[in-house]
């Protein structure tokens, strides 16, 4: 099979039980998305954040990570809080927002049914992620929101997952990355008390801070 650039093609075959949930949504709401959804950010940030999956009436409507539910709600107040968004946030991937030294992608790029992806569709959107990583030259920091985000990355990175526990606040070094888990920013997570507004300001400001004070990175080959 050939090498996966950064994005499935629209039709990705790669998963059967998404396929058929991706047909299905495509019958029943012809104007949505409905297909893997891309990264968003410029390639050449230094901070990539991963999601879990498409929300079916956020992004895998709009076609925007985190863009049209309560997720992208808390996530893009926090991003413009911390400097790393501006525009107006109007859940509609033609709102203006744009992103700055930040991306955001998602650990399976296609909307699974119930929020929830099996193991081996996390493992089969995988190399999308490896992908999505080797293509961003000055990557040095790196946002896991849940642990789904957390052990797809920490395999994709070919580490051992009991050498890097999942935990809220937490942070670890892999080679030249420096990664920090949060909670997911998840309606389930507010509504419940799992993850507060200012539990998820306290990991951007983290991020901030750790970013304000590394050296940036030259992208290779160019001297910038
Ligand atoms: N929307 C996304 O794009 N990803 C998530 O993880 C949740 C909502």
């Amino acid at each position: 099979m050939a090498r996966p650039s950064g994005m499935p093609g629209r039709n990705c075959p790669r998963c059967p039980r998404l396929v058929v949930f991706r047909k299905d949504w495509r019958e029943r709401e012809p104007s949505w998305f409905n297909a893997p959804v891309p990264s968003f950010g410029p390639i050449d940030a230094r901070l990539l954040i991963v999601g879990l999956a498409p929300g079916l009436r956020g992004a895998n409507r709009t076609g925007r990570p985190f863009t049209g539910d309560y997720a992208g709600d808390l996530l893009y107040a926090t991003l413009k809080e911390f400097g790393f968004a501006e525009g107006d946030y109007q859940a509609s991937p033609d709102d203006g927002l744009t992103l700055i030294d930040c991306r955001i992608t998602n650990a399976v790029r296609c909307v699974p049914p119930e929020n929830k992806p099996t193991p081996q569709e996390i493992a089969t959107c995988r190399p999308f992620l490896l992908a999505a990583i080797g293509e961003m030259p000055r990557l040095c920091t790196v946002v896991l929101l849940g642990r789904v985000a957390h052990e797809t990355f920490i395999a994709a990175c070919d580490a051992r997952r009991s050498a890097y526990p999942f935990s809220h606040g937490g942070a670890h070094g892999i080679g030249a990355l420096r990664l920090f888990d949060s909670y997911h920013c998840s309606r389930y997570n507010t509504n419940t008390g799992v993850l507060t507004p200012q539990m998820f300001r306290d990991v951007f400001a983290q991020v901030r801070k750790h970013l304000d004070a590394a050296p940036r990175p030259a992208v290779a080959g160019t001297g910038a």
